[in-house]
């Protein structure tokens, strides 16, 4: 009874302050040096994630902005993207086409990715059924997490992991099993999955090509990953978004390509990496029917639907597989002019196979931390890095920085510079 009068009490407070005119509260501000309003007036609530910053993508880009850095830490092009796809992208919006695409997307826009899959994959998929265009890669992470598990379901991560992951399965109530990659190759260990594996074990997320190592798995990797999936019921949830950023004799293994994985998976894409857009935020996902089916009950009611008129441009652009079948190949003339550029530094370079980012150690340069060693750098030698201890949920700090090499020539050359002095 006490408790309740207490409590009708302090809401009947916390309405009379809120109801003050604003320069009476500016008063009590000013007290509040000595007596904290602020605090007092603000509701008590349990945050989703309690351990959660700000992502070291925004700190780090920030940083770069405030310190005038070169900003090699968040992953973008610093290039134009395709003037034909501007040019589409305008055609569509003077033709009207600015209202609501259908939920899961545009028609002529699955049609063809479903077209291109098969191309690519060898797997046919239902445009209709079974693809569903997203904002991005985050929100196909985030709806299929959000449709596919339950309260307390486990979802096995390799760490180092793209920082969405583990935030999305919180937000939707999962438990994230948090699994490191091998040192130095970060390989998978088989035998550590399946001992983590038990009757809460809902389903397990991969992402080839990896950020940030830029290492593959294998097609034995993804026969291993199948056999224990098909063998335990397991969903697979496969961040694929770096699907065409492949170098050297490599192959993308996609999950698309092993009809028994693929039974049980959603594959997740990116246009914003295939068209140097990141700013488009356009992605979506391959996955069967009945996982395709929940996915877009989550989907409607999370983004709806996704930016019409580009939607409509990349049906008509991808028509010209031109567009993006030397993506490889163009990137890894970035990476290797990177490489290049830092000839003769005392960095240490690891094997980037995939993706666009290049990771280095400054192991015999610094016994700073890597988040420590990153700040420096930017503010100290004006080039800004990703620490890769973030991506990890114990920190593991093997001082190594990640730098995007998605840039221009010029800028890369630039950061040669730097880096060479170190
Ligand atoms: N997964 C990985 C591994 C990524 O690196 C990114 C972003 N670069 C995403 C997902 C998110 O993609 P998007 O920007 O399309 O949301
Ligand atoms: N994926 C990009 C990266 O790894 C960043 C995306 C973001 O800023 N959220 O750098």
């Amino acid at each position: 009874m006490q408790v309740k009068a207490l409590k009708t009490f302090l809401t009947d407070f916390h309405e009379s302050v809120r109801r003050l005119p604003a320069i009476v509260k500016r008063r009590l501000h000013l007290a509040g040096n000595v007596f904290n309003f602020d605090q007092l007036m603000s509701l008590q609530i349990t945050s989703r994630l309690p351990e959660t910053g700000t992502s070291i993508f925004t700190v780090m880009s920030r940083m770069a902005l405030e310190n005038g850095a070169i900003n090699l830490s968040q992953g973008f092009p610093d290039f134009p993207i395709s003037a034909k796809l501007i040019e589409l992208i305008h055609k569509n919006m003077l033709a009207g086409n600015n209202q609501y695409a259908p939920m899961p997307g545009v028609p002529a826009l699955k049609k063809i990715i479903a077209e291109i899959v098969k191309e690519t994959y060898d797997r046919s998929t239902d445009g209709e059924s079974e693809i569903t265009i997203t904002a991005g890669g985050t929100q196909a992470l985030f709806s299929s997490i959000a449709a596919l598990i339950q309260p307390n379901d486990e979802v096995i991560l390799f760490d180092p992991s793209y920082d969405s992951y583990a935030p999305s399965i919180k937000l939707n109530s999962g438990v994230p099993i948090h699994i490191n990659l091998n040192s130095p190759d970060f390989s998978i260990d088989w035998d550590v999955v399946k001992k983590r594996i038990n009757s809460r074990t809902k389903m397990i997320m991969i992402n080839t090509p990896h950020n940030p190592s830029g290492s593959l798995l294998n097609e034995n990797d993804l026969k291993t990953l199948e056999e224990i999936v098909l063998k335990y019921g397991i969903i697979v949830l496969s961040d694929e978004v770096y699907e065409r950023l492949v170098y050297d004799t490599h192959q993308h293994q996609s999950v698309l390509k092993f009809p028994g994985l693929a039974s049980q998976s959603v594959a997740v894409f990116s246009f914003g990496k295939t068209f140097h857009a990141t700013g488009w935020k356009v992605g979506y996902t391959v996955a069967p029917e009945y996982l395709t089916k929940e996915i877009r009950k989550a989907h409607q009611f999370i983004t709806f639907s996704v930016n019409t008129p580009v939607q409509m441009a990349l049906a008509e652009y991808m028509q010209d597989r031109d567009s993006f079948i030397h993506l490889g190949k163009f990137f890894q003339q970035k990476r290797d002019f990177f490489l290049q550029q830092i000839k003769g530094s005392s960095f240490e370079v690891l094997p980037c196979h995939g993706s666009y980012f290049q990771l280095l150690s400054y192991k015999n340069i610094s016994d700073k931390t890597d988040v420590a060693m990153a700040e420096w750098m930017t503010k100290e030698r004006k080039l800004a890095s990703i620490p890769v201890s973030v991506f990890y949920k114990d920190k593991s700090d093997d001082h190594l920085l990640r730098f995007c090499f998605a840039k221009s020539e010029e800028t890369l050359h630039k950061a040669g510079e730097i880096l060479k002095k170190l």
